[in-house]
C-alpha cells in the first residue's frame, strides 16, 4: 500500500490527524482493529432506533473558537449543556457540588456568600496538594468527600482517591452559585447526526483510505510508511519494554424502555455509593432525539476490555515518562491522543 502516512486508530485523534494531513496533500491510510470509526466516541442507532453512545456519554465542549470552527465543517450542531445529578442519601442532588447541593445535603438555606464561608469552615486547609484526595478535602472537607467522591472513585479506578494524581478530581469544579452545568465552556454543542457521522464526513476525502479489522500491533511488519501517527496504547507499541501500563475500561448494559419517552430527570445520574455501577446515562437528553421509547446505558468500570482511560498514579506516570522518552526518539512516528500520550484528555485538548 503506497501512502505517505499511516494513521493507527480511527478515534478522535486519528481522524483529525488524517484529515489535516490529507488536506495538506499527503496520501493517508487509516487503520483500526475495530469495525467502526470514532474509537470510544462511536455512536449508533440501537435496535430500537435510539442513538446511543456505545462507550459511554461523550459530551463536546471547548473554549477554543478554532476547534469549534474546524469541527463545524463536518457537522451541524445542537446546543446542549450537560447536567448531572448524584444519588446521595436517597436524594438526587446537583453535581458538581453547588449552592443547591450544599443546602439540600446539609438541610440549610445558605446564600452564595454564606456558602463560601461554610465551605471555608468545612474544608481541610492543606497547602501541598499531592493527590486527588488532598484536592477534594481542601475544597469540600471530609463529609462531602465521603458522600460524593470516595466510593465513586474507588469504583471508577479500583484505587483510592489518595492514589490518584490531583488532575483527576480537578476535572470537577466546586461552586457556591446555582450553576448546575457540568461544564462552563464557551462552546457546548452536540453534533446533530452524532459523532460517528461527523467523523465519517471528516474522513471522506480523496486522499484518505480507511481499513477496519487490522491490528497494527500484530501486523506491523507489513507496514512501511514514511510516517506513522500512532494513537494506540504506548506500552504495547514498545512491546511492554518497561512493563504494562494500566488502562481502565468500562462495561455497559444498555436497556431500552419502550413504554416511556423519559426514564430519568437528567442526562446522567451518578451513583457514588451503594451501587455496583457508577452512572446511568439516558442518551435522548444528550441527543435531543424524539422517540416514543428511551434507552439507558448503565456503566460498570473494569480493568479488562477496550482501554478507555490512562490511570494517573505517580507510579504509572513515572513508567509512562520512560515510554515518552522512547517515543521522542522515534522520529518517524507521532504519538497522539489519550492512549499514546497516557493523558486524560477530553475530546479536545483545550
Ligand atoms: N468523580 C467522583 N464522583 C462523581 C463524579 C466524578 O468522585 O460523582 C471523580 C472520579 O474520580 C472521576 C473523576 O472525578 O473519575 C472525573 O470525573 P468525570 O465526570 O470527569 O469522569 P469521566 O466523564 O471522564 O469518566
Amino acid at each position: 500500500m503506497k501512502k505517505d502516512v499511516l494513521v493507527v486508530g480511527a478515534g478522535f485523534a486519528g481522524c483529525v490527524a488524517a484529515e489535516r494531513l490529507a488536506s495538506a496533500g499527503r496520501e493517508v491510510l487509516v487503520i483500526d482493529k475495530r469495525p467502526h470509526l470514532g474509537g470510544n466516541a462511536y455512536d449508533k442507532y440501537d435496535a430500537h432506533g435510539v442513538l446511543v453512545h456505545c462507550y459511554g456519554p461523550h459530551i463536546f465542549h471547548t473554549n477554543t473558537p478554532v476547534v469549534f470552527e474546524y469541527l463545524s465543517r463536518f457537522t451541524e450542531w445542537r446546543p446542549y449543556e450537560h447536567r448531572v445529578l448524584s444519588f446521595v442519601n436517597g436524594k438526587l442532588l446537583p453535581f458538581p457540588i453547588n449552592l443547591d447541593t450544599l443546602n439540600q445535603f446539609f438541610n440549610l438555606n445558605l446564600d452564595e456568600q454564606e456558602a463560601a464561608a461554610f465551605l471555608g469552615d468545612i474544608r481541610v486547609p492543606l497547602t501541598h496538594i499531592k493527590t486527588s484526595e488532598d484536592l477534594v478535602l481542601s475544597q469540600v472537607g471530609h463529609e462531602l468527600c465521603d458522600a460524593f467522591f470516595r466510593k465513586y472513585t474507588r469504583k471508577q479506578w479500583g484505587l483510592d482517591l489518595a492514589e490518584l494524581d490531583p488532575h483527576v478530581a480537578n476535572r470537577i469544579p466546586v461552586r457556591t452559585n446555582r450553576d448546575d452545568r457540568y461544564f462552563t465552556d464557551k462552546f457546548q454543542f452536540m453534533p446533530c447526526d452524532g459523532f460517528t457521522r461527523m467523523l465519517e464526513r471528516m474522513l471522506f476525502h480523496p486522499r484518505i483510505e480507511v481499513i477496519h479489522h487490522i491490528d497494527f500491533l500484530t501486523e506491523r511488519r507489513q507496514f512501511k510508511y514514511r510516517h506513522i501517527v500512532f494513537t494506540g496504547p504506548i506500552d504495547a507499541y514498545f512491546d511492554f519494554t518497561f512493563g504494562k501500563l494500566p488502562y481502565r475500561s468500562l462495561r455497559f448494559e444498555f436497556i431500552h424502555h419502550c413504554d416511556a419517552a423519559r426514564y430519568q430527570p437528567a442526562a446522567v445520574i451518578n451513583y457514588p455509593n451503594n451501587h455496583e455501577y457508577t452512572r446511568v446515562t439516558e442518551f435522548k437528553h444528550i441527543t435531543g432525539q424524539p422517540h416514543t421509547g428511551t434507552t439507558i446505558g448503565v456503566e460498570y468500570p473494569c480493568s479488562d476490555g477496550e482501554p478507555c482511560y490512562p490511570v494517573p498514579t505517580l507510579g504509572n506516570l513515572t513508567v509512562y515518562s520512560k515510554y515518552g522518552s522512547l517515543a521522542a526518539r522515534e522520529r518517524s512516528v507521532s504519538f497522539i491522543g489519550r492512549l499514546a500520550e497516557y493523558r486524560y484528555y477530553n475530546m479536545t485538548k483545550w
